[in-house]
């Protein structure tokens, strides 16, 4: 079942690595940064504070998988205001973690996923008025849980910044060998 995860991340071209879950840091003052609406979205979608709920027990969930792949994909910018290109970058490695959460799901496996940035699968997210769309799929970024990200990488053996006029995004999934 790794084989699968890994050769698909391989055949996308994205930057992996096994994570050790020690290097897993969860930091208050990120959290508080997200409480502080830092990127817009707190308040916003279903996948964020509040409405993620207890963050303790999301982190349980996740650290409670015996495994862990961080991965990761740059993308080039124009200018580092290029909005287009983020959003372009972002919606590429989201597609790809929706992919592979579609293939992991269909083999059975249990995951848990978490995202770069807020859930956009809807073009407008129905927080708070109605139920989320896609439960099953929606994810919580690594970001809401506080993780610290950049030490995450250089832990790991990823690259958090890849140089002047690139953007690059993270994403990872928990599992269990079988
Ligand atoms: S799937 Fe749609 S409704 Fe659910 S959190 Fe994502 S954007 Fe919001």
């Amino acid at each position: 079942m790794i084989d699968l995860i890994t050769s698909f991340l391989d055949d996308n071209h994205t930057r992996w690595t096994f994570v050790n879950k020690d290097d897993i840091i969860f930091r208050d003052e990120f959290t508080a940064k997200c409480q502080m609406n830092y990127c817009g979205r707190y308040n916003k979608s279903w996948t964020c504070p509040p409405a993620i709920g207890n963050i303790d027990s999301i982190k349980k969930k996740c650290l409670h998988h015996s495994q862990a792949i961080l991965f990761s994909m740059i993308f080039p910018l124009e200018d580092p205001y290029d909005v287009e290109g983020m959003d372009f970058g972002r919606n590429t490695i989201m597609q790809i973690t929706y992919d592979l959460f579609d293939m992991v799901n269909k083999s059975g496996m249990h995951t848990a996923f978490l995202a770069a940035g807020s859930c956009s699968l809807c073009e407008k997210c129905t927080y708070p008025n109605f139920p989320c769309r896609h439960p099953e799929k929606a994810m919580i970024s690594m970001e809401a849980l506080g993780i610290d990200v950049a030490v995450l990488a250089r832990n790991s053996g990823l690259k958090y910044y890849n140089g002047v006029n690139t953007v690059t995004y993270f994403a990872m999934i928990f599992f269990d060998e079988v």
